[in-house]
Order: C-alpha cells, then structure tokens, then sequence
C-alpha cells in the first residue's frame, strides 16, 4: 500500500484469483487504486463448481455484486447447516441467510474481473520479492512474456518473499 500526494492510497494484489479479485474490488470500493498483478499471461480460472456458502455471498453483496452472481449462480441446499456426527449443530445459518449457492468458477472469475476496469489487472507479471517502504509498486506493463518479473514495494514485507 502507498499513499500519493493527493491522500490516493493505492494498493497492488497478488495474483488475480477469486480471493486478490474480490480483494482488489474491495479496495476500488473504497476509494483505492488497485493493480492486480497476475503471474499467467491470461486470466482463466478453471474448475468446475463452486459452493458460495452465505458469508461468501453477504461479502459479495456488500461489494454489490450479489445480482451478478445471482444470474450465474443455482440454489443448492438451504441453508447450509452443518450437524456433527452426535447431532448437535457445528453450524446453523443466520435467519437471514440467503441460503447456499452453487457457481461455475469461471462464471465467479468473470463477475469479478468484470468489476475491475480492464487496466487494474496485469498479466503476465510475477511478483518475486518486495521491500518495506513508502515507494510506489512497479508492476511490470501487460501483456508481457510469462517470466516476466515484478517487484512491488508494499509498505509491510510481503509473505511471498522468496
Ligand atoms: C477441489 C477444490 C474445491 C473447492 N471448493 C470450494 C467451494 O466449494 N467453496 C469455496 O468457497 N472454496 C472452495 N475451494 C477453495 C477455493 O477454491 C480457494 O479458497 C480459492 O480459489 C482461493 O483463491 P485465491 O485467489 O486465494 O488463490 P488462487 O486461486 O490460488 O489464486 C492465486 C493467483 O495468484 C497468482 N500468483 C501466485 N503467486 C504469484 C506471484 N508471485 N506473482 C503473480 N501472481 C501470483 C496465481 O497464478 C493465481 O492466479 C475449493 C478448492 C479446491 C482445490
């Protein structure tokens, strides 16, 4: 994270998967600049279904994107409540759950990519250390060949550091 002269904060996310996308849609709520730095020359999640358990689909609607995922995403069991093997309740859902729902990866990957203006996200790019610091991140320009290498600058140490 960087701060400009303008009180912008900006932020660069590693690796554009669901959780760096729905971080990097977070932040742009909020007001920062994101670049999603991703290591692939394309984005393409793969896989198949994904179950959206409740929580996943509150935080989704507090980054209004509830409606978007709804028109991909199916039905599956209620609420999804959890018993332990003796009966008792390892998990009850909140009155106000939506339930639980199940999604195509891809179609996830694409709702959130979709949220993020097409520069915010680099690929081709890994990150391959990083330093304490204010200075600004330097994601390498996409598209850029697959060994590319970036260094981004956060202001704590990265846990990807090799
Ligand atoms: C079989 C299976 C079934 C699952 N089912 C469910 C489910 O039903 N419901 C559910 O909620 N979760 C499920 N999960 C878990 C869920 O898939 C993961 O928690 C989620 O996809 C993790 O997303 P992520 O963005 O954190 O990581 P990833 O999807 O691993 O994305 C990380 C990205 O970062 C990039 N990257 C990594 N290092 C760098 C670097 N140094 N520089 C640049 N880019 C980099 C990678 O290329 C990658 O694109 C399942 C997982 C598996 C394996």
């Amino acid at each position: 994270m960087i701060s400009g002269r303008n009180g912008t904060r900006s932020a660069v996310v590693i690796g554009a998967g669901i959780g760096g996308l729905t971080a990097a849609v977070a932040l742009r709520r909020i007001g920062w600049e994101v670049t999603v730095v991703e290591r692939a020359p394309v984005i393409s999640e793969v896989g198949a279904g994904l179950t959206l358990w409740p929580n996943a689909i509150r935080a989704l609607g507090v980054l209004g994107l509830e409606s978007a995922v709804a028109v991909h995403a199916i039905p599956t069991v209620s609420r999804g409540n959890i018993r332990q093997p003796d009966g008792r309740w390892l998990r009850h859902g909140r009155a106000d759950d939506v339930g639980v729902l199940a999604i195509h990866r891809a179609q996830l990957h694409e709702v959130l990519r979709g949220a993020l203006p097409e520069r915010s996200v680099r690929t081709g790019a890994e990150v391959v250390g990083g330093t304490t610091g204010t200075g600004g991140p330097v994601p390498n320009s996409s598209p850029e060949p697959p060994d590319s290498r970036t260094h981004a600058t956060p202001t704590t140490a990265p846990s990807l550091m090799p």
